[in-house]
This record gives structure tokens, sequence and C-alpha cells, in this order.
């Protein structure tokens, strides 16, 4: 049997790095051309938040350019890479009758989606799939979740999560190079839980410290626990991108072999 496709958890940060060159956006560039070519992407990203699950499933979906206050350059992109509906249906399938996940016709690609994808698959030739959050629910209800999409691994998907595991918008200084305290010290506490396979510890993030001011809302968080939730015992873990930047972090994970 033919090696896993890996996971990964993107921190994406700000919009930007979709155009600019940096070091987060060349790391995505190099993720690309360094893993193997799968054939569907599943993307849980933290920009669609929908009460229930839901998938995209249109065959040329839209480019949705869901922020404000960027250059236009940032509103010029257009991702065009494919849908797959066949696929949105088999995770529909896999997720279960009693999760009752419905497709949603017309829904495009967020940010959260795009401006990793732009620099990874640059020729946008990867079928595309989005499955939005339910904010509402708790971690240990997505990570179960989650864990139903165990065979797509098997089936040459990339689970590919986009968040950020700190994310206080309120807080974030555009100009800082450094990060207050409580940032760096959440980032360091989520990145040893995630060493030792504390999954349920990180499920339940309202009980870590320094939640309050690293998850003021859950959306950047949540998509971690999908990744979290397909690694398999044995698979190699590589952190990249481990930095924070005022109050969002752009800590990223390949789980697996590339
Ligand atoms: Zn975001």
């Amino acid at each position: 049997m033919s090696q896993p496709m890996p996971v990964l958890f993107l921190g994406h940060g700000s919009p930007m790095n979709a155009i600019e060159d940096n070091a987060w956006s060349r790391s995505w560039r190099q993720l690309g051309q360094r893993m193997r070519r799968p054939r569907a992407i599943l993307c849980v990203s933290a920009h669609w938040e929908t009460a229930g699950p839901k998938l995209t499933g249109n065959a040329k979906p839209d480019t949705i350019h869901d922020f404000y206050g960027f250059p236009q350059a940032l509103f010029d992109v257009r991702y065009a890479a494919p849908g797959d509906h066949s696929l949105a249906q088999r995770v529909v399938d896999l997720l279960g009758e009693d999760i009752g996940a419905r497709i949603d016709p017309q829904r495009g690609l967020d940010h959260g989606a795009w401006s990793v994808l732009l620099p990874m698959y640059p020729d946008a030739d990867v079928p595309v799939v989005q499955l939005a959050i339910d904010p509402r629910q708790q971690g240990a209800w997505h990570y179960a979740l989650a864990r139903r999409l165990a065979p797509l691994r098997d089936e040459g998907v990339l689970i590919l999560a986009s968040g950020d595991i700190v994310h206080n918008l309120r807080l974030f200084d555009f100009h800082a190079t450094t990060a207050p305290e409580w940032a760096v010290r959440f980032r360091d506490t989520v990145n040893s839980h995630i060493l030792e396979g504390r999954h349920a510890a990180l499920a339940d993030w309202p009980s870590l410290e320094d939640a309050a001011l690293a998850i003021p809302t859950p959306e950047h968080y949540i998509p971690l626990l999908y990744a979290l939730a397909n690694g398999r015992p044995g698979d190699a873990l590589e952190f990249f991108n481990d930095d924070v930047r005022s109050s969002i972090s752009m800590t990223s994970l390949l789980i697996g072999t590339p």
C-alpha cells in the first residue's frame, strides 16, 4: 500500500501573505514542490463558519475576498482551482447521517484557503473542496468529527487545515516585530502538547492558560484540531513558520511523510 498523504496545519496570518514574497509564503511554495501531488485537497479554513458542517460543491468555486482595507492587488487575485463534487459527497458520507453535513453548491473559496494555496499550487490545478467549521461546537466534537475523515489520506487527498493558533485581532499591531509574553507562552504550551500527543488538552482549549487572550474567538484555532485528529501513530511531526508576530502566530505543522 502506498504511503498515506500527509496532513497540514498552516498558520495563514494576513491575507497579504498570498501575494507577498516573504519567509512564510516561500515556505508554502516550497511545500507545494516538496510534497507528493494530491489528487484533491480538503481545506478546513477559519473563514467559513456555518451552523452544522457544510462542503463546497461548486465545480468552479469563486474566489471570495472576505476582508477590507487591503490593496487592490489582493482583491484582483482569482484562484481558479476546480471543485470536486465527488469528494464533497465522499466527505458527507464519511461524516455520517447523524452529522447531517450538506453540500453548498454556491459557496466559493475564502482567503484562508486561497492565500496559502496560491503559493503552494500557483497553477490552481489541484481540485479543492472546503469543509466549514461550526464555531458553536466544543473541541471534542470537532476532534471526533475530524477523525471520521481518516480514510481520505489513503485516497490521495491532502487535508489542509488553515487558521492561526494565536489569533487576537483586537490586540494586533501591524508594525510589531515582537510578540507579547502571553502569546509566546501560549504558542509554547500548544507546541509542547502537540509534541506529547496531548490532544484532549488541546481540544479543551478554554482550560489552557492564556486562552482567553490567544483564542478570544475559536474559529482560527479549531482547524488545528482537524489536522491533529488525522495524525496516525508513527507519523513524523515537523513544525515550521513557528513565529509569533504581535498577537498572531504563524506556527505550522506537517504531519506524516511529504
Ligand atoms: Zn484568518
